[in-house]
C-alpha cells in the first residue's frame, strides 16, 4: 500500500508510514451511514424529504431504505406539516381567532420549514421539539 502523505510504497497492513510516519489505512468511512437508497448524498436527501412538506416526506419514507439520518428526517417532515396542515384546516373554520391563529401557524410553518431545510442541508439531526422525538423512534425502526 502506498502511503496518502508522502506516497512511499509500505507493506500491506502496516499501521504506520516508514518514510514519513503518517498513519496509513484511514479506517474507511463506515458503510451505511453515508449512504442513501437513491445515491444521493443524506444531506442532500434529507433536505428533500422538506421541500414539498409532509408530501416529500411520504415519499421519502417509502424509498428511503438504508439511512437513518433521512428517514427521521421524512418522518419529522410528515410529523410536523400534517400536525400544521390539519390545525390549519381546523382554525379555518373558526372566525376572526381561527384565521388569526391560522395566519400564525402559517408564519411558524413557514420559518420551521426554513430552519429544517438549513438544518437537514448541512447534515444535522435537528429536532422539532414533541415531534423529533417520535421521528426518531420511528426512523430507527427496523422496516
Ligand atoms: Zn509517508
Amino acid at each position: 500500500m502506498f502511503c496518502p502523505q508522502c506516497g512511499a510504497e509500505n507493506p500491506e497492513g502496516a499501521k504506520f508510514c516508514s518514510k514519513c510516519g503518517a498513519e496509513l489505512a484511514a479506517a474507511p468511512a463506515p458503510s451505511g451511514a453515508s449512504e442513501t437508497t437513491i445515491g444521493l448524498a443524506p444531506n442532500i436527501a434529507g433536505l428533500l424529504c422538506y421541500i414539498a412538506g409532509w408530501i416529500t416526506g411520504i415519499v421519502f419514507v417509502v424509498i428511503e431504505k438504508k439511512s437513518t439520518f433521512v428517514k427521521f428526517h421524512a418522518w419529522q417532515s410528515i410529523m410536523t406539516f400534517a400536525v400544521l396542515n390539519v390545525a390549519y384546516l381546523i382554525l379555518f373554520w373558526i372566525p376572526v381567532i381561527g384565521w388569526v391563529l391560522g395566519w400564525l401557524i402559517g408564519i411558524l410553518g413557514f420559518v420551521l420549514w426554513i430552519i429544517l431545510l438549513i438544518q437537514a442541508g448541512s447534515g444535522k439531526m435537528w429536532k422539532v421539539p414533541l415531534v423529533g422525538d417520535w421521528a426518531e423512534r420511528q426512523a430507527s425502526k427496523v422496516s
